[in-house]
Parts: structure tokens; C-alpha cells; sequence
């Protein structure tokens, strides 16, 4: 399924030109335009999900798979020293392109803080209610 103001649906069907790291049938990966750190790279994949929630299981499972895959051979020939890897949902959480995707970013000791949040402080009853409101 395609979606015709996609960008991502562009890329992964070749309308769209892309610096391609990997294809197959069901996943392009390409080089982020606007990369973080050197080698910056993003899973896509080729049929239109907006995002994790509708992504199917089989797929997420691919996705998992394929990210070890990438960052395995980009650390070997990047000689990167660590790996983030990032999958944002909706507005509030960062994502700008509402076609599934996940960030590969690699690390390198002297790149600088690329993610920063701040933290906050629960208490103990707070950590604890958060629990009984997930879980039951
Ligand atoms: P997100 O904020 O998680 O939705 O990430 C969207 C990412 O897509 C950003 O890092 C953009 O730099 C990247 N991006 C947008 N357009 C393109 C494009 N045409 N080719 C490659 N990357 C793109
Ligand atoms: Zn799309």
C-alpha cells in the first residue's frame, strides 16, 4: 500500500532518489539527508505504516532483526564506537515523516551529545502506581 503524499512511499519506490545502504522486498535503507552523526541511516519500509502501533508483529520483527544486521556492518566499516537506535511516535515524540521508520545512528566517542532529556523524579508511590496502571 502506497500512500501518494508519502515521501517515504516516494523513496521506497524510487520516485524519489535516495542514498540506498540496503533493499530488499520488504525494507529500503537509506541515508538520513539531515544525519545526526556520519552514516546516520533509516530503515523503511516498503508499504505505508504510519508508525510502530500499525506495523504489523512479522514486521517489527524484521525490523529488529535488520537493525542488528545494519549496525553490525556500519560499526565494522565505519569503525563507529557505539549505536543509537531511535523509532519515534507521533508529533509529541519527535516524528516529522508519519511513514514508520528507524533511526541507525552511529556513535563516535568525540560527536558530542546528539540525545539529551531530562529526568524526572517520581516517588516511590508514583513508580509504584505507574506499575498498577500498565499492568492491570
Ligand atoms: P523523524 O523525526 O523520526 O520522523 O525522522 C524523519 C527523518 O527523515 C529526519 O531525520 C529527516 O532528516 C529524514 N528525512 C526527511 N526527508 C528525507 C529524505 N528525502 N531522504 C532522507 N531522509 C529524509
Ligand atoms: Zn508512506
Amino acid at each position: 500500500m502506497k500512500q501518494d503524499d508519502c515521501i517515504f512511499c516516494k523513496i521506497a519506490g524510487g520516485e524519489i532518489p535516495s542514498h540506498t545502504l540496503y533493499e530488499d522486498g520488504k525494507f529500503k535503507v537509506i541515508l538520513d539527508v539531515a544525519p545526526a552523526t556520519r552514516g546516520h541511516a533509516l530503515i523503511i519500509p516498503k508499504r505505508h505504516y504510519a508508525n510502530l502501533y500499525e506495523l504489523p508483529e512479522d514486521m517489527a520483527a524484521d525490523v529488529i532483526r535488520l537493525a542488528k544486521k545494519m549496525m553490525e556492518k556500519m560499526t565494522d566499516k565505519l569503525n563507529c564506537d557505539g549505536f543509537n537506535l531511535i523509532q519515534n511516535n507521533g508529533e509529541i515524540a519527535g516524528q516529522t515523516v508519519f511513514h514508520f521508520h528507524m533511526h541507525l545512528i552511529p556513535r563516535y566517542h568525540n560527536d558530542g551529545e546528539i540525545l539529551k532529556y531530562t529526568t524526572i523524579s517520581p516517588s516511590q508511590e508514583e513508580l509504584e502506581e505507574t506499575v498498577v496502571q500498565i499492568t492491570k
